[in-house]
């Protein structure tokens, strides 16, 4: 493996000391919506950045693939999200029992909530003082890719390939129905579903793909594998409509995602500061509302680390944005 890593940094050194700045950042081939291979943003077919290579997603690709590390993240996310979805289950039971509050003097604090408002101040309501969010169905709403399904095949056959994201290599593998369930995914929303707790889907992925995705989900036996609980993307790839949706009927009592847009619409847009001042404000969140799962391959974490950087070549960018001595 030490082997390997240093060939892959020989690789992308002297890829990028061939390479000239000759666009401006988040110009040509070095946009930022050609490595996202989920939608956050969709790239263009007909752009020849399907040419550059992907050397830079070997390391990545490979830890998500090969290491007990990745394997113990997912478990030990996914054992915190039963945990917390028990705990605010039962939270939000003893509000739907607590008689109407007259004062909301004193709130106690709490993790529950509702709405896409998302920070310190409005996922701050007692229990109890949610109103008829209290009587609502509990639900837990999941992101799919590199949430419960693992397409780092597809990220691998783009380094072998030398392609970057292109929405036709997408739909091929898509269609194939043969991501494989990431470790506990399936297990956790059977659990949810064990506990009464309706799982909803809202993905990136399009509608277009609603039928192999269902495929491929109900064939690993994650519940609800229906178009019902499906949301996928019809125009937007912000996720807080259709998050919006689930709450007419039920309180979204967990959110789950390798993405932090995945869980609240607070995060979709992230400063100069790559949107740390806004996860520091809701650092009580994480572990107790939102799951994180982790993702090094791509996100919107890497679109603004492109679409901010100079350089001409997803290689150059990655490479200047690196903190040295
Ligand atoms: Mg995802």
């Amino acid at each position: 493996m030490k082997k390997l890593i240093i060939v892959t940094l020989m690789i992308m050194v002297a890829s990028c000391a061939a390479v000239k700045q000759t666009t401006a950042p988040g110009e040509g081939r070095s946009s930022p919506t050609v490595s996202d291979p989920k939608g956050v943003a969709a790239g263009d077919p007909s752009s020849p950045v399907a040419s550059e290579g992907q050397d830079h997603l070997i390391l990545a690709t490979l830890w998500f693939q090969k290491s007990a590390e990745m394997r113990a993240l997912f478990y030990q996310c996914f054992r915190n999200a039963e945990t917390a979805l028990k705990e605010n289950l039962e939270l939000q039971r003893q509000a739907s029992a607590a008689p109407e509050p007259h004062t909301p003097e004193s709130p106690t604090v709490s993790v529950l909530s509702s709405g896409e408002t998302g920070g310190t101040t409005s996922d701050s309501s007692a229990p109890g003082d949610s109103g008829p969010e209290s009587h609502k169905k509990p639900a837990v709403v999941l992101d799919i890719d590199e949430t419960l399904l693992d397409n780092s095949p597809f990220q691998g056959w783009q380094v072998h390939e030398k392609k970057s994201f292109n929405n036709d290599d997408w739909f091929r593998w898509v269609e194939l129905a043969r991501a494989r369930p990431l470790p506990g995914a399936v297990e956790f929303t059977r659990y949810a579903d064990s506990l009464g707790v309706e799982v909803f889907y809202v993905s990136n992925r399009t509608v277009q793909e609603m039928g192999p995705t269902i495929k491929n989900m109900a064939a690993w036996g994650f519940v609800n594998a229906d178009s019902t609980h499906m949301l996928l993307k019809e125009t937007t790839s912000s996720k807080v409509e259709r998050r919006a949706l689930v709450e007419k009927d039920y309180e979204i009592l967990l959110l789950i995602g390798d993405n932090l847009a995945d869980l609240s619409g607070v995060y979709e847009k992230r400063g100069p500061d790559y949107g740390f001042e806004t996860v520091d404000s809701d650092r009580r969140l994480f572990g107790t509302k939102y799951i994180v799962l982790p993702n090094p391959m791509y996100g919107n974490w890497l679109n603004d680390l492109l679409r901010s950087a100079p350089g001409s070549t997803e290689r150059e960018k990655l490479l200047q944005m690196l903190d040295s001595f």
